[in-house]
């Protein structure tokens, strides 16, 4: 027995799934410098310009001035301080829960969340399409797993007829690779009828989404009675680095108490608490950005149906355009980047297979006239790929 990772590596390449990380020698933005040349990105989940933003940048100075930097140990030790508490008292008030607890990634809030509420005995309900760190999660859980067919009420309905036990129905807000919303108000009535819970990770919701920004919840109108368990990422619209998951008073002490992901780990430092209770002020308030990036998606959708290129079904910053074959998605991506575009080129395990797909973002940061360039690249790229049999 040996480990064979030379073999391992030349097949993932011979497949056309070896992945590579563009080293970006720059702040973040729409101007980027990757491995010293300047390029458009329309890659970034920063969908509200906020993670170069001057006021949080000091924000994270003057926390860093006042508390240090470091953690220094878990929360539950001597980690827990009063910027994480703040932060951790505004986002509940955001959300409209009684309370709001505060994680260093979204992978580990959703590992936190969902293994703390469900175990052996019990049953966990997932849209096949959820988020890698959901799957892993539920997985994780030692509960029963199955996977309801993408965001179908009646592929839910009938999971949930098999289900035992405490049942925790998941799924993205807005899905990740492909921007479309969950069709929460029909999965939510799904899931109650059945008294099972919803978890809903609007990583990508909270911000772009609702007139305030307070993503799928606010855009569908529903409550904690219809989503008592809500995650949101920080690293996304809001610029920074964590996540945090939402609900009643118990939700987060049964967190507090049980989450290995939470227990055992150590807080994020308290000046980057400094710089999200800024930028969610910004978030919240700033609606020119919200009223911007919707304007930037509507003439990027209008602009790729004139290409005739293939959109999905998506009304997000998320605008992917369907390719199909891996080396396909993956000669698009080159094309553009030759032509100063930075756009990634999203293969299976993170898609299905035969659906690698250039994963378009938009961002309030981003003016039309970029948005224009963008389409006539694309325009000019597609025209160079050779037909799908020849790939
Ligand atoms: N959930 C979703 C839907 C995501 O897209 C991501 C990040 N790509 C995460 C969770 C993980 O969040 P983080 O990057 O903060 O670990």
């Amino acid at each position: 027995m040996s480990f064979d990772l030379a073999a391992r590596l030349a097949a993932r390449r011979a497949e056309h799934l070896y992945r590579q990380r563009p080293l970006l020698d720059s702040p973040q933005g729409p101007q980027v410098l990757v491995d010293g040349r300047p390029l458009l990105a329309f890659c970034s989940n920063d969908y509200l310009g906020l993670a170069n933003h001057p006021e949080v940048v000091r924000a994270l100075r003057d926390g860093a001035a006042h508390w240090g930097v470091g953690g220094g140990a878990s929360h539950l030790v001597v980690g827990h301080g009063t910027p994480h508490h703040r932060l951790e008292e505004a986002l509940a008030e955001f959300t409209g829960r009684p309370r709001a607890l505060l994680f260093s990634s979204g992978y580990m809030a959703n590992l936190a969340a969902v293994t703390a509420l469900v175990g052996q005995g019990d049953s966990v309900l997932e849209d096949r399409l959820n988020h890698a760190s959901l799957l892993d999660a539920g997985l994780l859980s030692g509960a029963r797993f199955a996977r309801y067919l993408h965001n179908d009420p009646a592929s839910l309905v009938g999971r949930l007829e098999k289900a035992t036990g405490n049942t925790l129905v998941v799924t993205d807000g807005v899905f990740s690779m492909d921007g479309d919303l969950a069709n929460l108000p029909a999965l939510c009535a799904a899931a109650r009828q059945k008294g099972a819970w919803v978890m809903v990770d609007d990583a990508h919701g909270f911000g772009p989404l609702g007139a305030h920004g307070g993503g799928i919840v606010e855009h569908f109108g529903l409550g904690p009675e219809d989503v008592p368990v809500l995650v949101g990422t920080l690293g996304k619209a809001f610029g920074t680095a964590g996540a945090f998951v939402a609900g009643s008073e118990e939700l987060i002490e049964t967190l507090i108490q049980f989450a290995r992901p939470y227990i055992y780990t150590t807080s994020q430092p308290p000046a980057l608490a400094c710089a999200t209770l800024k930028s969610l002020e910004l978030l919240r308030t700033e609606d020119w950005r919200r009223e911007h990036l919707n304007r930037l998606i509507a003439r990027f959708r209008a602009g790729a149906v004139e290409l005739g290129l293939a959109l999905m079904d998506s009304p997000t910053p998320i605008q992917p355009l369907l390719i199909g074959a891996s080396a396909c998605a993956l000669e698009f991506s080159r094309l553009l980047r030759e032509r100063g575009f930075l756009v990634g080129a999203i293969r299976p395990p993170t898609v299905p297979a035969g659906t690698a797909r250039l994963r378009v973002t938009l961002s309030s940061a981003h003016s039309e006239e970029q948005v224009d360039r963008l389409l006539a690249a694309l325009g000019e790229c597609q025209a160079l790929l050779p037909a799908e049999e020849d790939a």
